[in-house]
């Protein structure tokens, strides 16, 4: 029988950073350096394969190009491996596993994000154990077909769903949480899959989509925030899609100048989408008087997505389907990414 494959792509972050002598900042180095600090590779019994962005980058500077790219590179590759381990900065991890899992359609293999918060010449890092079990799961297989076939962060001992995660630590090793799905496997001793919190098996004809639209803004509400600040985000040209960050299950102010604002960019045929500061629980737009006044005018809500999914999902959408279908699509569930369906 041949040798399971598994293909690894390289995009840079801490895992792969060394200190430069002149600043002492962490800056990414090359796959080749990368490797050496692991021999334990060696020991896997599967052919791994690299392929490493020309240009390895601090996460921070990803953009919806490079995800264009991994999508183009596991395209490419979609036959010949049995999964895909993405090696990424933690700083926006969970965006680009969120996009990936819109732009990956009936994946039927694994796609695991994984990196460190320390980087792998490091004596204390956590890169090992984070790329080698990353390595496992995305090797792992059940009557000839892989277990996990969707878009996945492996963190410090956790398995979690991309599309549901977010960074909330850059300090512990444990820096991603799920704050509204369960983790979809723990490694300890042994690794415990918890299959049925797994996308189902997918037989259908995977699709690989390259387009997004970027036309989409994020206002984050405070105390005190002033009619200047949300008529300059409302006023962004060609906006389609504008993001409230809402107090807990999705309230805002109830003063007629702020409706006002958003209902004429609603007027004007941008889509607004409530997502929640709080991490856990739903957007419940009726729920409390204050928002009341956001469900009358048509903003929509994310019910309990987080808002890296929220922001992919609308890119995505945006570029695939009309107006009207994009709302429809907003309150469904396509890739794991929501359990509500409210307003
Ligand atoms: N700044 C780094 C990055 O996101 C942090 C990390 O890798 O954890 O690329």
């Amino acid at each position: 029988m041949s040798k399971s494959r598994a293909l690894i792509i390289y995009t840079g972050g801490t895992i792969g950073m060394v200190k430069d002598a002149a600043s002492g900042a962490l800056m990414p180095v090359n796959i080749e350096l990368l490797l050496q600090h692991i021999p334990e590779l060696n020991r896997i019994d599967a052919e791994l394969c690299i392929e490493a962005f020309e240009t390895t980058i601090d996460s921070s500077d990803i953009t919806p190009a490079h995800w264009i790219r991994l999508v183009e590179i596991i395209e490419q590759n979609y036959d010949a491996f049995d999964g895909f381990v993405i090696l990424h900065g933690s700083d926006t991890m969970a965006y680009t596993a969120s996009a990936l899992s819109f732009m990956l359609e009936n994946l039927g293999k694994p796609v695991i994000l994984t990196g460190a918060q320390l980087p792998i010449g490091v004596l204390r890092s956590d890169a090992k154990e984070n790329f080698i079990t990353a390595l496992e799961l995305a090797l792992l297989k059940e009557n000839g077909w892989s277990k996990i076939n969707e878009v996945c962060i492996y963190f410090e001992y956790h398995l979690l769903r991309g599309n549901r995660t977010t960074k909330y630590s850059a300090s512990n090793f444990n820096a991603f949480i799920s704050p509204n799905y369960p983790a979809l496997a723990e490694a300890g001793v042994n690794i415990q899959i918890h299959t049925n919190l797994l996308l189902p098996i997918t037989k259908a004809t995977p699709a690989f989509h390259k387009k997004l639209d970027e036309n989409i803004a994020v206002l984050r509400l405070f105390p005190g925030i002033t009619p200047q600040h949300v008529k300059a985000i409302c006023g962004i040209p060609n906006l389609k899609a504008l993001i409230i960050e809402t107090y807990g299950s999705g309230n805002a102010p109830t003063a007629s100048w702020f409706v006002e604002y958003l209902r004429q960019t609603i007027a004007g045929g941008a889509l607004v989408v409530n997502v929640s500061q709080c991490l856990n629980g739903a957007v419940e737009q009726g729920k409390y008087k204050t928002s009341q006044q956001l469900l009358a005018i048509g903003v929509i809500g994310a019910g309990d997505m987080t808002l890296e999914t929220t922001l992919c999902k609308l890119m995505f959408l945006l570029a695939h389907a009309s107006m009207e279908d994009v709302s429809l699509l907003l309150a469904a569930d396509i890739s794991g990414e929501r359990s509500h369906s409210e307003n």
